[in-house]
């Protein structure tokens, strides 16, 4: 990306210090440097020493800047807790976050964009006058869904049956089960009342952005204009992914690659390694981690496992699993590499991958978009299980365990699924659909094409307000 000639707009961004959340906020934010725009990344105090632990981060040569806040709570709290968490950062947060702004009072924003999870940061910014943008880093399935559910524009049927059927505009027929977890009676309320807030929110935002792009759920882009519209900007990615060089040298990984990984895959032949990961917060339960390792095992491939030990993030199930079985890994030896964190984008690209096993988060699936690989989704919580369904009715690049009530897939599914998409009758179609995506992924973003002409249109409108003859 050539950076271009700066301009006087200055963005401030808001997010909690959650890998997922903040991954497509510093990606937004290495777009907006390329076009000269200024950007500071505001993020729980929590993130900082994750977030700064490997570069002195000097920011102010590379357009970007990282701020923290408080989120109320002490460093060492577990934050496990997400109710604890919800509620701390609601009451706390406005009143730190306007403190940070009033510190950095030398600056002048133009605009706020917040993280959906945030809320409460669209009051602050209005507060302070500054027109506000939400950037949407989940799918706009998800947005349409949470819209229409909140809003009370469709008619959902009764959510306590996974089985029964939910009818809504530019989407496929869903099931209960297929729609975020987050709205169902199983989950905590305090996830349901954050949905809600951002969807109320809605009104006092000026733009709301995508992470997303168009072609890929075109017919859902197009339900929502009557609606509030979402402008996809995506897909959201590292600019390495996107064959570019980086515009800045703020990173925001938060645990450190294994570069054996990379090593590792270069010994293995072309399309021949499973890719497996769970991202940041999902940790699998025994069962689910047993029935997992017997299907590979009894699979022709080799696979690469990311397995995330205790005590390192994530929320953790009844029976957590924090290392795969020994008798497993003697009976794999060679074929086998488990990892406790890896540079996926790089993983991704690596041509001896041959699918990914996913747990569908959406950062995750817009990089496998962008790289062409198929996927075997997996989906635990939130916005997975609308994007696995995503991934196998609308993108149909791969295919979707099925899991019974607790969760679990049967080793013999997991095989299904595994078989499909590396070389079942249907795998070389996942391949040429997986490659057809990659190349609408990257049109979106050329100039001219949809995401970039989103992403030009916004920031016109941002220079116009700015400018003191408007
Ligand atoms: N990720 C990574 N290395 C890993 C596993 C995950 O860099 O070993 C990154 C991945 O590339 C993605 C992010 O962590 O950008 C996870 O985000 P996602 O939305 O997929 O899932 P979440 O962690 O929010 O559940």
């Amino acid at each position: 990306m050539p950076v271009a000639e700066k301009t006087n707009i200055n963005i401030l961004m808001v997010s909690l210090a959650l890998q997922g959340h903040v991954n497509p906020m510093l990606n937004f934010a290495k777009r907006l440097v390329s076009k000269g725009v200024h950007v500071t990344i505001a993020t729980t105090e929590e993130g900082r020493a994750r977030m700064l632990k490997n570069t002195d981060q000097n920011l102010s040569d590379s357009g970007i800047r990282l701020e923290f806040f408080s989120d109320g709570l002490s460093i060492d709290f577990d934050r496990s807790d997400t109710k604890a968490v919800i509620n701390s950062i609601r009451e706390n947060g406005p009143k730190n976050l306007s403190n940070l702004i009033d510190n950095l009072k030398n600056q002048t924003f133009s605009c706020v964009i917040v993280n959906p999870f945030v809320p409460w940061a669209i009051d602050v910014a209005a507060k302070y006058h500054i027109p506000c943008a939400m950037l949407w880093i989940q799918a706009s399935a998800c947005y349409s869904i949470y819209y229409r559910y909140f809003k009370s524009t469709d008619v959902f049927p009764k959510l306590e049956d996974p089985n029964e059927k939910v009818h809504l505009p530019g989407l496929p027929t869903l099931e209960v089960r297929d729609l975020p977890s987050m709205i169902l009676p199983s989950s905590p309320v305090q996830f349901k009342e954050v949905m809600a807030g951002l969807i109320n929110g809605l009104d006092k935002v000026k733009w709301v952005l995508g992470a997303s792009f168009c072609e890929i759920e075109e017919e859902i882009v197009k339900s929502l204009d009557s609606l509030t519209p979402i402008y996809n900007i995506g897909p959201l990615v590292s600019p390495s992914l996107l064959g570019e060089k980086e515009t800045s040298n703020v990173s925001a990984d938060m645990w450190n690659a294994e570069d054996s990984c990379i090593e590792w895959l270069n010994t293995k032949p072309n399309s021949s390694v499973i890719y497996i990961s769970f991202g940041s917060l999902v940790v699998l339960s025994k069962k689910q981690m047993t029935n997992l390792a017997t299907a590979l095992k009894n699979s022709n491939n080799n696979f690469l496992w990311v397995v995330k030990p205790a005590n390192n993030g994530g929320y953790a199930s009844e029976d957590p699993a924090y290392e795969l079985p020994k008798e497993f890994l003697e009976e794999t030896e060679g074929r086998v590499l488990v990892v406790k964190w890896c540079a996926q984008t790089k993983v991704l690209q690596h041509p001896a991958v041959a699918g990914f096993i996913s747990h569908c988060g959406w950062n995750s699936l817009l990089e496998t978009l962008i790289s062409g690989v198929p996927v075997i989704g997996y989906p635990s919580w939130s916005d997975q299980p609308t994007n696995a369904m995503l991934v196998e009715n609308v993108f149909k690049n791969g295919v979707r365990i099925k899991v019974g009530e607790d969760g679990v897939g049967s080793v013999e599914e997991i095989e299904r699924c595994v078989y499909e998409v590396v070389e079942g009758p249907n795998a070389a179609e996942f391949r040429k659909r997986a490659l057809e995506i990659k190349e609408s992924a990257r049109k979106a973003l050329q100039e001219g094409g949809s995401s970039s002409v989103n992403l030009n249109k916004f920031l016109g409108e941002l220079t116009s307000k700015n400018d003191p003859s408007d």
